[in-house]
C-alpha cells in the first residue's frame, strides 16, 4: 500500500528524484540488525547484513533483496538509477567496480527514502536453535584474534567491531585515537553442539597475553586491553573460573569481565583481513596456558 504522507524532503526525494545533502541521513552511520523497508510503500529492499561503509555520506548496501529493487538509466544518460520495484520510489543510484566488497557493488541510497525494522529481539526464552550463541573478546589487534576464531570448529561467523565505549557508531579512526571507552573487539557466533563457550574463551586467553595491561604487545593503549563481555551469568562465571585457573598457574591476569553491551560492527576492509590480503598475523599466536586444567570441549 503506498503512503502518500510523505514529508515535503521525501517527495522532493522519493517522487522527483532527489538527492539529501551527504552525511545528513539518518541512515549514514547506523548500523542496526534488521532490515531496511521502502518508506513510500513498505516493501523490504535491503538487510542490515548487506550494509557497509562506504564513506561516501549515503547509506551503502551490497546487495539488496532479490527482486525488490530495480535498476534503471538515469536521465543524466551516465548512472543507473535504482527504485522501490513494488511502488517506483526513487532510491538512488547503484554503481559497480569500486571494489568495496565481494559483491563489487554500492547501492547509495537515500535515508529519507528508508525506513529501518530491527530484527526481533532474541533472549529471555534463549535464541532459536539455529542462531548459534555469541560471544564478545577484546584482546589486541581484531585482525590477529579474528584469524584464529574464524576456523574454529562450530564457529558460525565471526565479525570484528567495537564494543564498551558510549557513542553511537564508533569508527576506526575515533577508537584508534584512544579518547573513547571502546575496545577493539570480536564477536564469535558459534554451535553450541560442537563447541562451548569454554573453548573459546579457552581460545581467547591462549591467542593473547591476558597479563598485559592496556595493550597488546607493539599495540598500546585502554582500546586494545583484555576483556570478555560475557553475554550471561553462565558466561561470566565460566570466564572467572579459567581466570582463577591462569592464576592458580602464576598468571597475573589483567582481563576485565565485563557485561557485553551494544557491538558495533567494524568497516567493512576490517573484516577478515588476512584472508583478504594473504597475510599472518604475528601479533596472535596461540600458547598453552592451561595445560589440560581448563575442560571444555575441543
Ligand atoms: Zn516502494
Amino acid at each position: 500500500m503506498v503512503n502518500v504522507d510523505l514529508t515535503p524532503e521525501e517527495e522532493r526525494v522519493i517522487l522527483r528524484r532527489g538527492t539529501e545533502p551527504p552525511f545528513t541521513g539518518r541512515y549514514c552511520d547506523h548500523f542496526g540488525e534488521g532490515s531496511y523497508s521502502c518508506r513510500r510503500c513498505g516493501a523490504r529492499l535491503y538487510e542490515s547484513t548487506s550494509k557497509f561503509r562506504s564513506g561516501c555520506g549515503w547509506p551503502a548496501f551490497d546487495d539488496s533483496i532479490p527482486g525488490s529493487v530495480s535498476r534503471r538509466p538515469d536521465p543524466d544518460g551516465v548512472r543507473t538509477e535504482i527504485v522501490c520495484a513494488s511502488c517506483g520510489a526513487h532510491l538512488g543510484h547503484v554503481f559497480e567496480g569500486e571494489g568495496f566488497t565481494e559483491t563489487d557493488t554500492r547501492h547509495c541510497v537515500n535515508s529519507v527514502s528508508l525506513v529501518f525494522d530491527p530484527a526481533p529481539a532474541t533472549g529471555g526464552g534463549g535464541a532459536a536453535p539455529d542462531a548459534g550463541v555469541r560471544a564478545i573478546f577484546a584482546g589486541g589487534c581484531f585482525w590477529g584474534m579474528q584469524q584464529h576464531f574464524r576456523s574454529h570448529p562450530g564457529v558460525i561467523r565471526t565479525t570484528v567491531g567495537y564494543t564498551g565505549g558510549v557513542e553511537p557508531g564508533p569508527s576506526y579512526e575515533l577508537v584508534r585515537s584512544g579518547t573513547t571507552d571502546y575496545a577493539e573487539a570480536i564477536e564469535v557466533v558459534f554451535d553450541p553442539a560442537v563447541t562451548s563457550f569454554t573453548d573459546l574463551a579457552r581460545l581467547f586467553f591462549e591467542i593473547h597475553d591476558p597479563t598485559q595491561e592496556d595493550g597488546q604487545g607493539p599495540d598500546r593503549g585502554r582500546q586494545y586491553r583484555s576483556a570478555v563481555f560475557y553475554a550471561d551469568e553462565s558466561q561470566r562465571l565460566e570466564a572467572e573460573r579459567l581466570v582463577g585457573i591462569l592464576r592458580g598457574r602464576g598468571y597475573r591476569v589483567v582481563t576485565e569481565i565485563v557485561p557485553a553491551g551494544r557491538f558495533w560492527p567494524a568497516e567493512e576492509y576490517h573484516q577478515d583481513y588476512y584472508m583478504k590480503t594473504g597475510g599472518m598475523s604475528f601479533c596472535h599466536v596461540r600458547r598453552d596456558r592451561f595445560g589440560d586444567q581448563a575442560g571444555g570441549r575441543r
